[in-house]
Formats: structure tokens, sequence, C-alpha cells
């Protein structure tokens, strides 16, 4: 048997932070208790500064996978909040469609749809699904480029109702609304993130932080980094 097993690296496990994820954790034995009794140590999280008993050990392949699933957790747990805020950074850049537009309601009503899931709590997927095609629809036939985009903001912020994530992404096409004029764009998407910034829950800006470095194109990150 243990010939079978030589050749196997043998796994390795780490302590994880139950509430961020981070590996940056301490082990307290200081308690005398901990000894005499043959109880489990304290952790302490050096990221996040929670401590506890129950902190899981797992293997060190699966910390990504551990990650991602307490990110996906704590947005679910905070999805009316995002989509909130998707409908303001939405809205926020609804005039750069309307005004090119003014007839065409299909943006503003994605994020009327999005209200209203927000207020009845309420799920339709037809309707949700409908109002977020609808709006992506009217960004297609939109040849002005920050119309198109804002049109795409409320597409995505509808979309939050189904899946948190799309928060981001409105978020994120807000910013593109004001990033298409390049001799200004570091200043406007500056501007246009501070005001973000602003409205979401500081509980909720690492992920959306995390989020943009993963999520975003280098191209944007440049500009939003030139901010003034
Ligand atoms: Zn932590």
């Amino acid at each position: 048997m243990a010939k079978n097993n030589e050749n196997k690296l043998p796994k390795e496990f780490v302590t994880i932070c139950p509430k961020c994820g981070s590996i940056n954790v301490e082990t307290d034995f200081s308690n005398p208790l901990n000894w005499a009794y043959g109880m489990p140590p304290n952790y302490q999280c050096n990221e996040c500064g929670y401590a506890g008993k129950f902190f899981p050990q797992i293997d060190k392949d699966k910390v990504k996978e551990f990650q991602s699933e307490l990110r996906k957790e704590e947005l679910k747990k905070n999805q009316k909040a995002l989509a909130i805020w998707a409908a303001q950074c939405a809205e926020h850049v609804l005039p750069y469609f309307e005004k090119k537009y003014p007839k065409d309601k299909r943006p503003r009503n994605a994020i009327k749809a999005c209200r209203t899931w927000i207020r009845t709590g309420i799920f339709k997927m037809r309707d949700i699904r409908k109002a977020s095609l609808d709006s992506h629809g009217a960004a297609r036939k939109a040849v002005d480029l920050s119309a198109r985009f804002a049109a795409r903001a409320a597409g995505q912020a509808v979309a939050t109702a189904h899946v948190p994530e799309h928060a981001f992404g409105a978020s994120y096409y807000a910013l593109k609304v004001v990033s298409t004029n390049p001799s200004d764009a570091g200043v406007k998407i500056g501007k246009e993130l501070d005001w973000q910034s602003k409205h979401l829950p500081k509980n909720l800006r690492k992920s959306w932080k995390e989020w943009q470095s993963r999520r975003l194109p280098k191209n944007l990150r440049a500009l939003m980094k030139k901010k003034a």
C-alpha cells in the first residue's frame, strides 16, 4: 500500500477564512485551555480581521473555487442593493440615449422593470428577459456609440434581477458611455467612477473592484488610472 502512494504528492491543505476567503490566516495557540482540553485553536484572518474557531482546512487546489463560491454567495445576499445601484448607474447615463432617440423607451422601460422587481420582489423570468433583450435590441440599432452603451447599461441593470453580477456590467457600460471621446475620456470616466462608487454600499466595493480586475478590458482600466 505504501509503495503505490509513494509517487503521489501528498495533498497540501490550507486554512481559509470563511468570511472573505483569504488564506492569510493566523493560528492562535496561546489559550492554555486549548492545550489542556484539546479544544480547537482560535484563528484570525489577517485580511478582514474575522476571528473564530471554525476556519475550514481545504485542499490548496480548491482555494480559487472556494473564493469564487464565497463571492457568488455574497452577491446573492446583496442582490437587491446591487439592483438598486445598477438602475442608478444606468439611469445616470440614460440621457445619452434619449437625447438621440427620444421616442425609443426600451432602455427606460428596462430600468423601470428592474425597479419593479426591487419593489415587489416578484421575479418573472419572461418579463425580465424581455425587458433586457429589448434594451439590447435598442442598443444594436443605435448608431451613436454613447447611446448604444447607455442602452446596454439598462439591459444589464434589469438582468441583475436574474444574476447579481450583471450590476457590475451596468456600471461597466455606463463607464463606456462617457469614454467614447478620446480627448476627455479619462476625466469623464474619473467623474463617473466617483459617482458610481459613492452610490454603491461600502460592503460591496471590494467585490466590485475584484470584478473590475477580472473583467474590465485593459484599455478601460488604463483610462481609469488616468483619471484626473
Ligand atoms: Zn477574512
